[in-house]
């Protein structure tokens, strides 16, 4: 009985060891991904020599996400956990670490993968405050929606493979090339399109799509919410239909978690027409990848404004 439960005991460390241990060069990395973005940018550039499971799965408000048991395994088991940082995630990522146990992915680990480090992000508050709205203390983190976002966070990707895997340097390098010259192919289809958006007037739900206006030069003149994670009060949403009635403004960008009662209301009281667009890959049909869903941001928008859509090449 006694060798029974010490052999069973045994088994059950020697699990929570491989669980624990570093992959060796050989083993396909296993990677987690807060959003499926990065988990398809890590499928590119880690190619066969990664696993990826990724947490949101495209139509949920990314800064609320919730967190099952099925997370927290794969969390475990990690070798690589990549995140957008800029506190896209911190409302579930530091407790996930915490309760995976995990020292692959602690945050002084190299699998601990921050891939906004070194981005310019845009609405950074002065100081550290939550004036700028309760969810974008750092600034705005919705950097996956920026036309130029893709490549950025693929060189973060492939630093951080790398790190991991030296051996596969080359094997990574390779691929990031590949993928990062289809995205340049992709771009001069997007700048064309894009061209004809400057100066169009809109209003978003969530400040989600600000890179991406800020590129073409589209102009934001409000939004739904009253801050980012604040939703908006009777005076807000009366205030902000009389400046779209003024400005005549048409276009109303919600994501499919924020096409609310609040959307409808202000659609309704000024004629705009709603345009449902991704917060991550997969959020709605044909975003599957990254770039599948810029040409479906770019397409959706060119329809709505009535501008030209050359073919996708
Ligand atoms: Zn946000």
């Amino acid at each position: 009985m006694r060798t029974a439960v010490r052999s069973l005991l045994l088994g059950c460390l020697a699990l929570v060891a491989s669980a624990f241990a570093p992959a060796a060069e050989g083993e396909r990395l296993k990677c987690v991904a807060t959003i499926p973005d990065l988990a398809d940018i890590v499928r590119e550039v880690g190619g066969e020599r990664v696993e990826v499971k990724s947490i949101a799965k495209g139509p949920e408000n990314l800064h609320a996400m919730v967190i099952r048991p099925s997370h927290l395994v794969a969390v475990s088991n990690a070798d690589a956990l990549f995140q957008v940082g800029l506190s896209l995630e911190v409302a579930y990522v530091p407790a996930l670490v915490e309760g995976a146990r995990n020292k692959n992915v602690f945050p002084s680990a190299p699998g601990f993968v921050n891939c906004s480090i070194g981005w310019k992000a845009i609405q950074v508050p002065e100081v550290l405050t939550r004036q700028a709205g309760d969810v974008h203390p750092q600034g705005n983190p919705h950097l996956n929606l920026d036309p130029r976002g893709g490549a950025f966070l693929a060189d973060r990707v492939l630093e951080a493979l790398s790190k991991l895997r030296p051996a596969s340097t080359d094997y990574f390098k390779t691929r990031h090339a590949d993928f990062v010259a289809r995205i340049d192919v992709a771009r001069k289809r997007w700048d064309e399109i894009g061209a004809h958006f400057k100066g169009r007037k809109i209003v978003e739900y969530h400040q989600e799509y600000d890179y991406f206006l800020l590129h073409y030069g589209v102009e934001r003149i409000g939004t739904v919410e009253l801050r980012p994670g604040i939703p908006p009060t009777p005076n807000h949403l009366a205030h902000l239909i009389e400046v779209m009635k003024r400005e005549k403004c048409e276009v109303l960008l919600t994501a499919p978690w924020s096409k609310n009662n609040f959307v409808d209301r202000v659609a309704e009281a000024t004629g705009a027409k709603v345009v449902v667009l991704p917060s991550s890959c997969g959020g709605v049909e044909d975003s599957e990848t990254w770039i599948k869903m810029m040409d479906t941001v770019h397409e959706r928008l060119a329809k709505v404004f009535g501008t030209p859509i050359p073919p996708r090449q």
